[in-house]
């Protein structure tokens, strides 16, 4: 395909360009700020550069302006404000048939008239690929999805996971550089969800695709993604590799939207480079590790993951860094760990995640200690808005 193509362009060294190709994105947007009612900008000042080969998720919330950022990539919608660039060339007024684009929605919308084969042969025939040529890249594009001998059913005939990888193959058969998938597996159970989600991450790595996808839902996005831009309110949040996400939360958006965190209120007390105390409304101090510049102060949020709270017992964790009291609200059996919601001294809710043979002697209203060290209590600042 022309994304093998353009890696092996990209090697060919010295000689060829002195440009470094692989350093040039594929896919640019500049400035970019969309509103469809003239006073609220849905996509606000969107600032993306894509790399060659790159799979790029857009993430965040139903309405945070992630299927409006695709479009206008695609091409049906046009951005209000900015530029859109695709291999160095500004693309805003180019039909979305010239883009070079492939796209997959989550409503497969396969022609229910029409068999796979035609389904697949007819952005064949609107792009005038030669009548001789069809056939062969039809079989190519269903082998490619792993269903070489359904070419001859109609969309009815199949089942939704097979409807969908249908969807796939036709958004490739066209062998674009460039895919855009806007939730397309919304519609599947959870088990083929995620066995095409590998499917997809497959076909994007043989074939060298740049993919732009979009999902709600995070275990999905940090599976398949290089990268992951988090949508919220048409700004991006944060725009890091999934570890990135999880470890380092640039704001409390992030920071509750990707995995799950605990989190509270406060105010940055005094800092150096690599650690704060925060001040809670009641007067007690967390040590903490600041996430950005935040000076004293500052209004920020603390995250705290489930798996980084121990519960320290009688014999310990001398040295840890937090510690609070607690009573045990609840206590929630998941087979290979468990979960304990826990009231803290002041009001808020914990959840504390440990070894299941931990929670078993545990019930409700029992006092626990709880402990957690500075590295993994976040100060970070509010979301941005
Ligand atoms: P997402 O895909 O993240 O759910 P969208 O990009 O679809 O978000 O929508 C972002 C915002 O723009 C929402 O408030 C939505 O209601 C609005 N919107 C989307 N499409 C249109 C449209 N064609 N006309 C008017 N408003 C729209
Ligand atoms: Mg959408």
């Amino acid at each position: 395909m022309s994304g093998t193509t353009s890696r092996s362009k990209a090697a060919t060294g010295p000689a060829a360009t002195p440009r470094n190709d692989s350093g040039a994105p594929i896919v640019r947007f500049d400035g970019v700020s969309k509103t469809y009612d003239g006073r609220t900008d849905v996509v606000r000042a969107l600032d993306l550069a894509l790399a060659p080969g790159e799979f790029l998720t857009l993430l965040g919330p139903s309405g945070s302006g992630k299927t409006t950022t695709l479009m206008m990539l695609a091409g049906f919608e046009e951005p209000t404000r900015g530029s859109i660039w695709i291999e160095g060339r500004r693309i805003d007024h180019v039909p979305p048939h010239k883009r070079g684009i492939g796209m997959v929605f989550q409503n497969y919308a396969l022609f229910p008239h029409m068999t796979v084969a035609e389904n697949l042969a007819f952005p064949l025939q609107m792009h005038g690929v030669p009548r001789d040529r069809v056939p062969a890249r039809v079989r190519r594009a269903l082998e490619m999805v792993r269903l070489p001998d359904l070419g001859g059913r109609r969309p009815a005939q199949l089942s939704g996971g097979q409807q969908q990888r249908v969807a796939v193959a036709r958004a490739l058969v066209y062998e674009p550089r460039i895919v855009l998938m806007d939730e397309p597996l919304g519609a599947l159970d959870k088990q083929l969800r995620e066995q095409m989600q590998l499917e997809i991450k497959h076909l994007h790595e043989s074939l060298g695709l740049t993919v732009v996808y979009v999902t709600h839902d995070q275990s999905e996005a940090l599976t398949m993604s290089d990268r992951i831009a988090v949508f919220h309110h048409g700004i991006v949040q944060q725009l890091a590799t999934p570890a990135e996400l999880y470890e380092r939360p640039a704001n409390a958006f992030v920071a509750s939207f990707i995995g799950e965190s605990n989190r509270l209120d406060g105010t940055i007390d005094a800092r150096d480079a690599a650690a704060c105390r925060v001040r809670l409304p009641d007067g007690s101090m967390l040590q903490a590790t600041p996430v950005g510049d935040l000076a004293a102060g500052a209004a920020v949020v603390v995250s705290v993951r489930p798996e980084s709270i121990r519960f320290s017992g009688a014999n310990g964790g001398d040295g840890t860094a937090n510690r609070r009291d607690a009573r045990v609200v609840e206590t929630i059996y998941l087979g290979d760990h468990a979960k304990v919601r826990v009231a803290l001294d002041g009001g808020a809710t914990f959840v504390v995640k440990v070894a299941t043979r931990e929670a078993a002697g545990l019930a409700r209203d029992d006092g626990v200690a709880l402990a957690w060290d500075a590295a993994a209590c976040l100060a970070v600042p509010p979301e941005s808005r």
